[in-house]
């Protein structure tokens, strides 16, 4: 068991968990002067944002960027003392359709997408200026995307461009998506443009996993207890107490704050009804994700929507040396192919191989040349929880933070809306679901003073 820091008898705390919502949930327990054990299944902390190696330089296992309104992240950034790692670059777009690619960068790009007709294309454009102004409102959390959109959008707009993307991200949920979701993920780009990156995004050198070691390194220092290698088996209150069964070892604490998602959460403690109904409502989708490092460049873009279809499902083309260069992975050119997936159906089952067999056309839609010799090494990564549905009139808007059981909160991808999950958005969530725990602990502490 990997573990820094001190431990002692009953503490106020255990966060279960290591990902950015668990670090930074623990990082808001800890400046409330709590005592706090993170313990975390993987053999390190990151989550869905840890990194692995290639060219010796670290890199996230999926493809991350930061938008400049990612406020929370910068700022863990900075107090961790790595803003000399930030840097902002230009990130190109594109859409592949039928065999062809098409710039997709502004709004302009949009206007001119030749696919569509230019009636439809207008109509596209302010529908979408329409949802884009349409602010946040309740109304939008109960449209699904199946019916509304081609409203909004027109119905051949809406066919052309967002059924396929959302047919890729959510597959047979695609319809039953909310117009909320779809809205902020279009505000997501819109704001970033007004901040004045234009189509800059952010990087940080050396990854994302390395930041979320240093975050762990200095709660370490803060005394924060970060155990890693160890799944927590089971969580049990026991005459006002929980015990964290985890590798075997049993940790007491008064309250616990579990940062996964709703299903695992289930599967190790046993939640009251109402809450437990509440998250079985929410399906998820697993993502397998293909890193590919090739010899020489794939095309010019940054990221290639893919509106074709292939085999598998490809959603997106994601050449991340097209952002970044490639001299810092050792002259390797990398490529993510990216699927989110069924558990249990044929992405999910897939091989390296029948991968890249079926992603081959739209690789070579982007660079008629492209040859399976160029791939010099491919990493193979996939995730259960990866992406909650965000289902119209869903219980997601709502998702609580607190579980029904005295001292044990809960904070998931799903409590994030109508956002997309986001490293930045976990953060917060870490901090918000952190200061809901503490609260709780601040009076039922002052409670049992005041019987004493
Ligand atoms: C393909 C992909 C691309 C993405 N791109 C971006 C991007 O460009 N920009 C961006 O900001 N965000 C991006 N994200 C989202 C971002 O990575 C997540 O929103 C964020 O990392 C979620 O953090 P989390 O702590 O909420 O959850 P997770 O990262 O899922 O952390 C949960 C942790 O709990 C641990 N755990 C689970 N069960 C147990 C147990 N029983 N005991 C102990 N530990 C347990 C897991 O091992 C994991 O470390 C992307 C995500 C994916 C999948």
């Amino acid at each position: 068991m990997a573990q820094t820091g001190p431990q002692v008898g009953v503490i106020d705390a255990v966060v279960v968990g290591g990902g950015m919502a668990g670090l930074a949930a623990a990082d808001e327990l800890a400046s409330r002067g709590l005592s706090v054990q993170i313990i975390e299944a993987e053999s390190e902390v990151g989550g869905l944002a840890r990194s692995i190696v290639v060219g010796g330089e670290e890199i996230e296992a999926y493809y991350h960027h930061i938008f400049p309104q990612d406020r929370e992240l910068r700022d863990v950034i900075e107090r961790l003392k790595s803003q000399e790692r930030l840097e902002w670059r230009p990130a190109s777009t594109a859409v592949l359709d039928a065999g062809r690619l098409y710039r997709f960068d502004t709004p302009l790009d949009l206007l001119r997408y030749p696919p569509l007709p230019f009636a439809a294309r207008m109509r596209l454009g302010l529908g979408s200026v329409v949802v884009l102004l349409g602010g946040r409102g309740r109304r939008l959390e109960r449209q699904k995307v199946g019916q509304a959109g081609p409203r909004w959008f027109g119905a051949r707009g809406y066919a052309v461009l967002w059924q396929p993307l959302l047919e890729g991200k959510f597959g047979p949920y695609a319809s039953d998506v909310a117009l909320a979701w779809l809205a902020s993920r279009m505000r997501q780009r819109a704001s970033s443009r007004k901040r004045g990156t234009g189509d800059r995004l952010g990087y940080l050198r050396g990854g994302l996993g390395r930041l979320a070691r240093s975050y762990a390194e200095d709660l370490a220092a803060r005394g924060v207890t970060v155990t890693c290698g160890v799944r927590v088996d089971s969580l049990a209150l026991q005459g006002g107490t929980w015990r964290v069964l985890a590798g075997g070892h049993e940790v007491r604490t008064r309250a616990v704050v579990a940062c996964l998602s709703g299903e695992k959460l289930a599967g190790i403690a046993a939640l009251p009804e109402p809450y437990l109904r509440t998250v079985s409502q929410i399906p998820y989708r697993g993502v397998v994700c293909l890193l590919l490092e090739l010899d020489r460049p794939l095309g010019r873009y940054y990221w290639t929507n893919l509106i074709q279809r292939t085999e598998l499902a490809c959603l997106a083309i994601i050449e991340h040396t097209n952002f970044i260069p490639s001299e810092r992975y050792g002259g390797r050119h990398i490529v993510y192919l990216t699927h989110y997936a069924e558990v249990g159906g044929r992405a999910w089952e897939a091989s390296i191989d029948q991968i890249v067999a079926a992603v081959e056309p739209a690789l070579r839609a982007v660079n008629p040349s492209f040859a399976r010799s160029w791939i010099r090494g491919a990493h193979l990564t996939r995730d259960r929880w990866a992406q909650p549905v965000p289902l119209a009139g869903g219980p997601m808007p709502r998702l609580p933070l607190e579980t029904g059981l005295p001292g044990l909160y809960h904070a998931s991808l799903a409590h994030i809306y109508p956002d997309d999950r986001g490293v930045s958005l976990a953060l917060g969530l870490g901090h918000r679901v952190a200061a809901a725990a503490g609260e709780w602990l601040a009076v039922s502490s002052a409670g049992s003073t005041a019987t004493l």
